[in-house]
């Protein structure tokens, strides 16, 4: 169930969510000057290749979710000792094509940043998980401005039009494949502990930040801002949450074998244009 906060309101998250004024908050600044290469970081996806057909759309106020529902297998990802269910994938956007992500890369923000939402699979549901400290991993894709569009996304982007009143839903004409909204580059990824970045602020997530990006259109990101509040008539231009403090927090940076990907080079991260 949705609740009621707004983006605009959100340095008062803390006073009805005391998680939100916490020391381990979400979305942060990544320096790449200051990343600790992690030759043991190993992320894995399970079933992100499989289609699922007949996954609806919701607007639920604050974004578009796509949710899995419990009775059929989801994807899952693995990485550390733990082995995590995709509960849903969601979106954040700017009101503008050019800083809609939550996190930013070296102070620079993206168009737009997609969450695939995984629960720990010891705590059976999102809920039960969140409140673990090893509860949440949020695989995160950032995506870049492109005139052409993305062809994977736009059967959600099909189904946004259906679904621009609160609390309604559309059912996504296509199978969805989750991996087709990955970048190719899956080997290169930055994470760090940290928060849900929507109220509770609760500091139980492992974020996992892909260095490469996706790609929309003008047209693509314009479609969210389509979307309304729980307001009647007030659309959601916007809903990022503003940078956290690091606090002392460590990044992590996957050091990529380069046996499974020649074309890769181990720094190429620098390169890469934010
Ligand atoms: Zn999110």
């Amino acid at each position: 169930m949705a609740q009621k906060w707004t983006y605009d309101e959100q340095s008062f998250w803390r006073q009805q969510f005391p998680s939100c004024g916490g020391r381990r908050q979400s979305p942060i600044n990544i320096n790449t000057d200051k990343l600790i290469k992690d030759k043991s970081l190993q992320l894995k996806l399970i079933d992100y290749d499989k289609p699922f057909p007949n996954l609806s759309a919701n607007n639920n106020g604050h974004t578009v979710a796509i949710e899995l529902d419990s009775n059929r297998k989801r994807p899952q990802l693995s990485v550390g000792q733990g082995l995590y269910d995709l509960s849903e994938l969601h979106f954040h956007w700017g009101d503008n094509n050019l800083e809609g992500t939550e996190h930013s890369i070296d102070n620079y923000f993206g168009s737009a940043e997609l969450h695939f939402v995984h629960y720990n699979t010891l705590y059976g549901n999102l809920l039960n998980a969140r409140q673990n400290i090893n509860g949440v991993v949020v695989l995160t894709v950032i995506s870049q401005l492109s005139r052409s569009e993305n062809n994977a996304i736009q059967p959600i982007i099909k189904a946004l039009r259906h679904i621009t009143r609160f609390n309604t839903s559309a059912t996504i004409a296509n199978q969805i494949v989750f991996s087709k909204f990955l970048p190719l580059n899956k080997q290169l990824f930055f994470t760090y502990k940290g928060s849900l970045t929507t109220p509770p602020c609760s500091e139980s997530v492992q974020w996992i930040i892909y260095a490469d990006p996706i790609r929309m259109s003008p047209f693509q990101l314009s479609q969210f801002r389509r979307l309304h509040k729980r307001e009647i008539n007030r659309r959601i231009i916007a809903n990022t949450r503003d940078i956290q403090k690091r606090h002392g927090r460590e990044v992590r940076v996957s050091v990529p074998q380069p046996n499974r990907d020649s074309t890769f080079d181990d720094n190429n991260y620098n390169d890469i244009d934010y």
